[in-house]
Formats: structure tokens, C-alpha cells, sequence
């Protein structure tokens, strides 16, 4: 009889639109007391639009703008898309680059037109340089994204991002804390962008700044603290988290390393399948316990 309820469950995920890849996995989502979601991406659109460019120096704000979009062509990062746009929107003719790199959770670099260019997160940017005073902490205050422009060592300017929160995030932030689930918001952005993202959508616990491998050991700890905890996300910068959570789910829009390393994918992007999951879940093994 197992299988047949098992059967009849995934279906009606499917029609759900819940993808589930690993049988036991959606049984343990019964038992879940935290959930804990990426923020870029997963509870935001990941759809980011320039709104500040900050020069430092004697480049233009054209300048700056060409030449992160030469690195961020290559990129698979929500960051790049909207540089790209942005660059397209003004015109602008974007120069090759080459011998790009992603160091994931951090940022991007290439080389354009014999210089090394970076696109770097505010940590670290501070460790590779010395930035110049500028008023980045009211854009972040703003929700905004900050992402530094360095040619070789030096600071050229900032750009400044703003993303879309998911118009569903609040109401699956608010129906998890209704069926007593503790919600836990993981970024690698800023953390005056990750509070200002929280405080709108109801999240009480922030963890800001962390790298792929940290969000990873945020899972490792909740778990050793006794906790069940399902880990909700979109990057490559999630998959560590995803593989070690007890229930990983990727949202659909997301990379294919996130979906291939889930258990669950929520094919639609709405971070409330991430809550009916749970129902679909306790209803289905219910009977069996
Ligand atoms: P999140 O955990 O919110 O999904 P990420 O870990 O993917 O965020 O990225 C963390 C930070 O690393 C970004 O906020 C940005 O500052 C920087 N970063 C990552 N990829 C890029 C890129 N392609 N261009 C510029 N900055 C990037
Ligand atoms: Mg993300």
C-alpha cells in the first residue's frame, strides 16, 4: 500500500506544480520545524534593475558600466542580467572579455582590453582593496544591492542594484509561522539589504554575508541542534546547503545544479509550495505512522 499512496502523492504534486525527486525526502517534510530560505533569487525575483552608478576617480559612469558588463557577460548571476540590460538599455557598446571567472558568492573577473576588471560584493572588495568613502550604506538601507567595479587594484566605481521581492514571500513566511515552523532568511548580499528584505516580508532570523560553505554549515548546525530543516534556494551557491538539508527544494527559475541537488523542485517559483510541501506531506503519511 506504501507505494501506491506514494504514487497517488506525487501526482498530485505534479499537478502542483512539485516536482519530487526523492521519495523519502517528501516523507521527512512531515516532520520539518525549519525552513530556511535563500534570499536573490528565492524569496526575490532575482530580476535586478541598475539604479545608482558611484564613480570613483576620473572614469565615467559609462566606463564603469562598459566594463562590468564585459566581465558579467559571462555570468549566470541575477547580478549580471541586470548589469547587461542596464548596459544595453544605455547603448552601450560592450567590449570582449576574456579569461572570465566566478568565484561563487563573491563576484566575477575577466580580463577587458588588457586590464583585469572585477566585479566584486562589498566583502570582498574590502579585503582585495581600500574603498573610497561614499555613501553605500544608504543604498543598502534602501534595499539595494552594491556590487564594486575594480580595475586591477583599483576602485573605478559601484553599481547599485535593486531586485523585486516575490509577491508571494510574505504570505509563506506567514503561513509557516502560523503552522509553527521557524523561518530562517541565508544571503550572500549585504546584510543592511538582507534586514531591509526581512523587515518586509516577516522574517525574524537573519543570516547575512555567508558563502557557499557557510550557508552549508548553518544547515549542519540547525540539524546537530535537533532541528528538521528544509533548505529553499535557487544558486549554485546553494547546492552545499541543499545536498546536506533534510528536505532540499529548489525553486523551478533556478540553476540546474540547484534543481539537480534537490529533492523537491517547486517548478513554478512560488516560495508558498515551499509551505505546501508540508501539508501535501503530513496529509499523505499521515495514515501510515
Ligand atoms: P544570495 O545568497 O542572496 O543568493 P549570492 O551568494 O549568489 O547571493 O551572491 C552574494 C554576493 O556575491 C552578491 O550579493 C554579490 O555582491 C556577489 N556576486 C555574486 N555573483 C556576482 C556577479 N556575477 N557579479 C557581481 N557580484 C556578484
Ligand atoms: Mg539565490
Amino acid at each position: 500500500a506504501i507505494p501506491l499512496v506514494v504514487a497517488v502523492s506525487t501526482g498530485i504534486g505534479a499537478q502542483r506544480g512539485l516536482l519530487i525527486r526523492d521519495r523519502s525526502a517528501f516523507e521527512r517534510a512531515r516532520d520539518l520545524d525549519t525552513v530556511v530560505f535563500d534570499k536573490t533569487g528565492t524569496l526575490t525575483e532575482g530580476r535586478f534593475g541598475v539604479t545608482d552608478i558611484l564613480v570613483f576617480g576620473d572614469a565615467s559612469e559609462t566606463e564603469v558600466l562598459r566594463l562590468a558588463a564585459a566581465v558579467e557577460r559571462h555570468s549566470e548571476h541575477p547580478i549580471a542580467a541586470g548589469v547587461l540590460r542596464s548596459a544595453e538599455d544605455r547603448g552601450i557598446d560592450i567590449p570582449d572579455a576574456t579569461d572570465f571567472e566566478a568565484i561563487t558568492g563573491k563576484g566575477v573577473h575577466a580580463t577587458v582590453e588588457g586590464a583585469e576588471i572585477r566585479v566584486l560584493s562589498p566583502v570582498a572588495a574590502e579585503t582585495e582593496t581600500d574603498l573610497p568613502e561614499h555613501d553605500a550604506a544608504s543604498l543598502g538601507e534602501q534595499g539595494k544591492t552594491v556590487v564594486y567595479v575594480l580595475r586591477g587594484d583599483t576602485p573605478i566605481g559601484a553599481l547599485a542594484l535593486a531586485d523585486v521581492i516575490r509577491s508571494e514571500s510574505k504570505e509563506a513566511i506567514q503561513t509557516l509561522h502560523d503552522l509553527g515552523i521557524d523561518v530562517v532568511m541565508l544571503t550572500g548580499d549585504n546584510e543592511r539589504v538582507a534586514n531591509w528584505v526581512a523587515a518586509e516580508i516577516g522574517v525574524d532570523r537573519v543570516i547575512a554575508e555567508v558563502l557557499p560553505d557557510q550557508k552549508n554549515d548553518v544547515i549542519e548546525e540547525l540539524k546537530a541542534s535537533g532541528r528538521i530543516v528544509a533548505m529553499t534556494g535557487d544558486g549554485v551557491n546553494d547546492a552545499p546547503a541543499l545536498a546536506s538539508a533534510d528536505v532540499g527544494m529548489a525553486i523551478g527559475a533556478g540553476t540546474d545544479v540547484a534543481a539537480e541537488t534537490a529533492d523537491i523542485v517547486l517548478v513554478d517559483s512560488d516560495p508558498r509550495d515551499a509551505v505546501n510541501v508540508i501539508r501535501l506531506a503530513r496529509s499523505t503519511y499521515q495514515k501510515m505512522v
